[in-house]
Parts: C-alpha cells; sequence; structure tokens
C-alpha cells in the first residue's frame, strides 16, 4: 500500500498514486474519504482505503465507490450496514485493533467475539484486520514487539475460529523496513515511498532518494542601504550597503514565518532575512554579488555542491520530515520529471 493522505505527503495525489501504481503498488492509503474519492474520479487503479474515522451517512458514497472503510466501533459499524444495504452494494471494510497506539481501534481482548459479530453484519464484507505501530521509527524499543505480540494473539485466535480475512496489515515504513514479522501481506508505507527518513533512529536503507525538490526564484535584486528596514514590522534592519533579493514563495506556500530561515542560491546558503511575507519572503545576497532577477532559488533540494535536505528544513522549525512536506501548499505548482 502506498500511503497518500495530505495531498500525497504535499507531493500531490493523483500523480503520486498513479506513479504508486504503475510501480506495482493495489493499495492507497488516505485519511479522508474524499481524498478516496478524489482517486476514484481519477480513475485510479487500486483499492483505495480510509484509514481513519468515516461519516456513517458517507458510508453509502464509500461503498457506490469501492471505497474500504476501517471500522473500530459497533454503533459505526452497524450504522455503515445500514447505509450498504440502502444503496445495495457491499462494503468492505477492515476492521481496526488499537494494540497499544492509543488512538483509534478496537481492543483485542475480545477481538474474535467482536469480529464473529462484525462478520454477521448484513451489508459488510470483513476484508481486512489492522493496526498502528507507536514507536516503529524508534527500533531500540521495546513496544513494537510487544504490540505485535498482541497483535498476533489475536489473529491466532481469528484463524481457529475461521474469521480471519483475507489482508492483514500492521506496518507504516518504520515497521516495514526495521521489524519484518510486522509485514503480514500487506505494508502501509508513507514516508518511505517519498524517499525520506521515517526518523534519525530510522533512516532509509542505502539508494533511496528525496522525490522532492521544493525551488523558487529571485523576482527582484536591490542595493539598500545602511539601516534600511526589510519586509513587515521591520524584523530586520540592514547594517551595512546589503544585496537584498526578493523571493516567489511565502507562508501561505508552507514557508514558515521564521527568522532564521536559509536557502540556496546559486549553490550557497544565504539567510532569509525579516519577516516571511504570505507570498514572498527576503534574503541577503550579499555573498553572492552575481545574483540576478529570475535565478533558481531551493527551498528543499540540491543546488550545485550544497543541499537542503526536509531532515534539515524540519531540525530548523522545530518539527519532523513529515510536517515539513505535508505543508506544502495545494498552490505550488507541482511539476513531475520521470
Ligand atoms: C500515515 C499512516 C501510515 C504511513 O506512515 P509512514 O510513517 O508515513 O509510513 C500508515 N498507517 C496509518 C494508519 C497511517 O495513519
Amino acid at each position: 500500500m502506498a500511503v497518500v493522505k495530505a495531498n500525497a505527503y504535499g507531493h500531490g495525489l493523483i500523480e503520486t498514486s498513479k506513479a504508486a501504481v504503475q510501480a506495482g503498488v493495489q493499495w492507497l492509503g488516505v485519511a479522508r474519504i474524499d481524498e478516496a474519492l478524489e482517486l476514484f474520479r481519477a480513475g485510479i487503479q487500486a483499492h483505495p482505503i480510509v484509514l481513519g474515522y468515516t461519516p456513517p451517512e458517507r458510508a453509502g458514497e464509500a461503498a457506490q465507490a469501492g471505497v474500504r472503510l476501517a471500522v473500530y466501533d459497533s454503533q459505526v459499524a452497524q450504522a455503515y450496514a445500514d447505509q450498504a444495504r440502502a444503496v445495495g452494494k457491499p462494503l468492505y471494510v477492515h476492521a481496526k485493533f488499537d494494540t497499544g497506539m492509543g488512538r483509534l481501534g478496537a481492543s483485542p481482548e475480545g477481538g474474535v467475539e467482536w469480529m464473529r459479530w462484525l462478520h454477521s453484519l448484513d451489508g459488510l464484507t470483513v476484508e481486512g484486520v489492522f493496526t498502528h505501530l507507536a514507536e516503529a521509527d524508534d527500533p531500540q524499543r521495546p513496544t513494537t514487539d510487544w504490540q505485535l505480540n498482541r497483535f498476533d494473539a489475536l489473529l491466532s485466535g481469528l484463524e481457529s475460529t475461521g474469521l480471519r480475512p483475507t489482508w492483514i496489515h500492521a506496518a507504516n515504513s518504520a515497521g516495514a523496513l526495521y521489524f519484518p514479522r510486522a509485514r503480514y501481506n500487506l505494508v502501509r508505507t508513507g514516508i518511505a515511498i517519498y524517499g525520506l527518513n521515517p526518523s534519525a533512529k530510522a533512516p532509509l536503507p542505502e539508494g533511496f532518494r528525496p522525490a522532492l525538490t521544493w525551488k523558487t526564484r529571485l523576482t527582484s535584486v536591490k542595493v539598500f542601504p545602511k539601516n534600511h528596514g526589510i519586509s513587515y514590522n521591520y524584523r530586520y534592519y540592514t547594517k551595512k550597503e546589503e544585496r537584498i533579493g526578493v523571493c516567489a514563495v511565502g507562508y501561505a506556500d508552507g514557508f514558515r514565518r521564521r527568522l532564521d530561515n536559509v536557502v540556496l542560491v546559486r549553490g550557497k546558503r544565504v539567510p532569509v532575512v525579516g519577516s516571511v511575507c504570505m507570498d514572498q519572503c527576503m534574503v541577503n545576497l550579499d555573498d553572492i554579488p552575481d545574483a540576478q532577477l529570475g535565478d533558481e532559488v531551493v527551498l528543499i533540494g540540491q543546488q550545485g555542491e550544497n543541499e537542503i535536505t526536509a531532515e534539515e528544513r524540519a531540525r530548523e522549525w522545530d518539527t519532523i520530515n513529515y510536517e515539513v512536506v505535508c505543508g506544502l501548499a495545494n498552490r505550488l505548482p507541482r511539476i513531475y520529471i520521470d
């Protein structure tokens, strides 16, 4: 399964999903039913599954479009079954168990009885069982094996009662890479397919490369005299005569409004100065005397000998690479290169 929620981690839902399917992926994981319906409307030939909550009133649409839903609550499951019967199409569901994530999921203790009841609901087809790992990106921690032991106990109960469904899944990217026992017959890989590390403690193997580069251009280069205020509220003043470039990127694109950003121009790191605006920001170009309007500015990716990774950007912003790429706004033009 390629996990393509949140606009494919900022990479673009449809194009990413097409590439994944071309590469052999059979399942596409999303977080919201609207993401799944978008895949369906684009005619993408893979099973879409909503991994999180879907409101019961939308279960009919899911059944119509062949979108798989997660179930973990009896009342909601009952409502799904009613909706599916109303539209006259089976709704495929995957039962979600909370083996220790502390988030969505039914309790694995008592899971066999619950699965038996779920199977009995007219309108639903129970196609899978799954769980989610809390700390697979910290492979030294014992909690992943503890979670998987609880999951395995449930699975053997299902096996012996003939209730084990076709698809069993537990692993996110870090789980799939670092815990082979978590692979079962389906893995839900997100961050890894974008060439990004699940964490510093669970890096990708050799040979992976980030899929994405984020760049913009200089839209103006001017020389300002000493003590000239730059951008809103003059949070920066030129210390001497300074060359200041304007970049066509701002916080509405996902570039954080911080005072310590660095970007690449002509292969060199240059500081962003003054407040990042909604659509623009300014850089100091004193180290790059030949910089000119139209020059490429790299925010994530390589330029010449230099590189700013999503991980570095994340450290700069006190977050994780996931949040950096998921924050790339929809309005950014995305260009796909084979
Ligand atoms: C987001 C998500 C994944 C993918 O996680 P990665 O760490 O990006 O591989 C897998 N499963 C579920 C339930 C998720 O919500």
